[in-house]
């Protein structure tokens, strides 16, 4: 789904963000993506979104048709109604049923009318992911998007994020600073460091159960 090759970007003159950036991802893997704060993940995250006008030039980015970004924030815009949100631009008939069943699998049925500012966070996050659901994205971008979040919503969005992901299967790079988070959702992890992939690691149920010790290699290199 995704294939980068020999990504470069930086901003100034104070050296590059992305180093010359490998990275492949398969149809419906579900990537973490840690590092260090400042490593480029977000800059990285922008440019397979497409957000990155700057970026053109500078390696390869193959990434495919329909591409869904969720942010830590919801972004939801505030004088639109939550399912209008939701289908901002979809250009299909049914788009208020799609919306609308899109909401229910995230546990907001009935909040279709609602304005984003009567949502909690958390709710506000929920809505966010059926606006991208919505899309039927092959690849799923979502940059810390439970980060904002309690410890308990956290938990409860990863098991919805697991399970839409079960259903839908796109391909789900998620940037999050937690090793746990990655290690409970993710298939790989991988970190970056220097602007390139350093760790690539991937997650099977064995090493989900038990202390990896290369997840503690992990953590402490985030510390
Ligand atoms: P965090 O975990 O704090 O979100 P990050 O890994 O997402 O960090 P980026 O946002 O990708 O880090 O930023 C990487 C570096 O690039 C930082 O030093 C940042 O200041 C710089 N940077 C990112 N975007 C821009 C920009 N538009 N203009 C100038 N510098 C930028
Ligand atoms: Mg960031």
């Amino acid at each position: 789904a995704v294939r980068v090759r020999n990504l470069h970007r930086s901003f100034n003159k104070a050296g590059g963000v992305l180093n010359g950036l490998d990275l492949d991802i398969a149809p419906g893997e579900f990537v973490a993506l840690i590092g260090r704060s400042g490593s480029g993940k977000s800059t990285l995250l922008r440019a397979l979104a497409g957000l990155d006008r700057d970026v053109a030039g500078h390696g390869q980015i193959t990434v495919p048709e329909s591409v869904s970004v969720v942010f830590q924030d919801s972004r939801l815009l505030p004088w639109r109604r939550v399912l209008d949100n939701v289908v901002l631009g979809l250009k299909v008939k049914v788009a208020a049923e799609r919306g609308t069943q899109a909401l229910a699998e995230v546990g907001l049925a009935g909040r279709e009318k609602a304005w984003p500012y009567e949502l909690s966070g958390g709710e506000q996050q929920r809505a966010s992911l059926a606006r991208s659901l919505v899309r039927e994205p092959q690849l799923l971008l979502a940059d810390e998007p439970f980060g904002a979040l309690d410890a308990l919503t956290r938990i409860k969005m990863h098991v919805l994020l697991r399970r839409l992901c079960e259903v839908h299967r796109p391909a789900v790079l998620l940037v999050t600073h937690d090793v746990d988070e990655a290690i409970v959702l993710a298939d790989r992890v991988i970190m970056l460091d220097d602007g390139v992939v350093r760790t690539d690691v991937r997650i099977d149920l064995e090493s989900r159960s038990q202390a990896d010790p290369r997840f503690a290699e992990l953590r402490s290199f985030l510390l």
